[in-house]
């Protein structure tokens, strides 16, 4: 198969080296790519959220799958486009990408659905969302309805901080993703991912996931992107997953369907878990970066097999195999990050890293230039391994965080800490 990913960082450089090792990857082109993925596979300039342009790359190139790493295509219907042309394509239509580009459209369909998740009201207007916080009281949460890049949540300890998050938003600054608000309960409990391919009929869990959002150590200091994650989650174990799955996922999944909008692709499902019962705060519509990471360590190559019976519709008679392991990937990221940070600064040391099947070194924000590789963003590189422990993979990734020279770059030394 010739395959095309759309996507530079390092989710996507993690897909590529997974799907690179089945046999059945003839040709692999990742769109735009970056310096560690330019190792392994062709890089292209495209304009990743121009429907029509990645449709007309994809015929000239005989591509025969497309693979979408981001949301930002798939709000903006590329994957739309491609089955309009005929190309095979993993990723839902921009209709059910609205899963993660509204969140009231996802509070709705859980409503219709009766998935477990947290109460909510839904404002087009400051007044009655202010009006509505004063009568539920603090701590309340209040988001974007729309893509704000992660940043459209806040979690307000007071009614007064909630209210000016509100006036924030509607003065606008999260852009047309703030003109309108959901103001949600506050739900306590522990936060978990699990993955699921669904083909529009089948859903097919391929594993579970914990990342840290702050970038201090003790999970304290401002949100990032991720500044680690492990795999399996713990807290989801057996039994809570299966009560996610049949209480949230198939439901859900079952009336996006019934509305003529059925999902295709990989859905991200945020958990927060009390007492042994999961409720949803999110739906994502991709892999979670840098969740992917661990994943893809963990499955390896047959993960090109599952993602083309999924854009086939074939999940039915597709299954994963599973080793008994752990996975672990830090973040480093450039000083300053997630405020301010240096761009241009050089790595060295890549060129020597250890190579076993138990690491990899994953790219986000790299660049070559003049023979060297240099960090282009806030999260640069991500250090990833599996052992048969948690423990092991832990380090196996920080070894490999330490054959790295990089002055101007950080990580969080405590990736796992609350599993370990
Ligand atoms: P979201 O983008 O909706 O996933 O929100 C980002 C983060 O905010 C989540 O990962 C949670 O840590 C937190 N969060 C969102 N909604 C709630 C809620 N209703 N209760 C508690 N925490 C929440």
């Amino acid at each position: 198969m010739n395959i095309l990913i759309l996507g530079g960082g390092g989710r996507e450089h993690a897909l590529a080296w997974a799907v690179m090792q089945n046999p059945k990857c003839d040709k692999l082109i990742v769109a735009p790519g970056n310096a560690g993925i330019a190792q392994i596979a062709e890089c292209a300039t495209l304009d990743v959220e121009d429907g029509g342009a990645v449709a007309e790359f994809a015929g000239e190139n005989a591509i025969d799958l497309v693979i979408v790493g981001p949301e930002a295509p798939l709000a903006a219907g590329v994957a739309d486009r491609l089955r309009e042309a005929g190309v095979l394509v993993f990723g839902p239509s921009q209709a059910a990408a609205r899963l993660e580009a509204s969140k009231s459209f996802t509070k709705e369909i859980c409503d219709a659905a009766k998935a477990p998740t947290a109460g909510y009201g839904h404002f087009t207007d400051a007044e009655a969302a202010k009006a509505h916080v004063r009568t539920q009281g603090a701590p309340i949460v209040v988001k974007a309805d729309g893509l704000a890049a992660g940043k459209g949540v806040i979690i307000a300890e007071t009614v007064e901080e909630a209210e000016a998050a509100i006036d924030n938003m509607f003065g606008g600054a999260f852009g047309g993703a703030g003109a309108e608000v959901v103001i949600e309960e506050f739900m306590t409990g522990e936060e978990a991912s699990y993955f699921v391919l669904v083909d529009g009929t089948d859903v097919l869990p391929i594993g579970t996931a914990q990342d840290h959002k702050r970038v201090g150590e003790g999970d304290t200091g401002p949100n990032t992107g991720g500044m680690g994650a492990y795999s399996p989650a713990p807290v989801l174990s057996d039994e809570v997953a299966q009560k996610a799955l049949d209480e949230i996922v198939k439901p859900t999944m079952a009336e996006m369907a019934r509305r003529g909008t059925p999902y295709q692709g990989v859905l991200y499902v945020g958990l927060m878990i009390e007492n042994g019962q999961p409720r949803l705060v999110e739906y994502n519509v991709r892999f979670g970066d840098p969740e992917c990471q661990v994943l893809m360590m963990r499955l390896g190559g047959q993960v090109l097999d599952l993602i083309h019976a999924c854009a086939e519709g074939r999940l039915a008679e597709a299954k994963v195999t599973w080793a008994d392991d752990h996975a672990m990937t830090v973040v480093m990221a450039a000083d300053g990050y997630p405020g301010s940070y240096e761009k241009g600064t050089v790595i060295s040391g890549l060129e020597a890293l250890p190579e076993d099947s138990f690491t990899q070194m994953f790219h986000a924000g790299t660049a070559e230039k003049d023979g060297k590789i240099v960090a282009t963003g806030g999260r640069v590189l991500n250090a990833t391994a599996r052992g048969a422990t948690l423990a092991e993979a832990q380090a196996r990734a920080y070894a490999l965080v330490d054959s790295v020279d990089w002055p101007q770059g950080f990580c969080r030394r405590d990736i796992g800490w609350r599993a370990l």
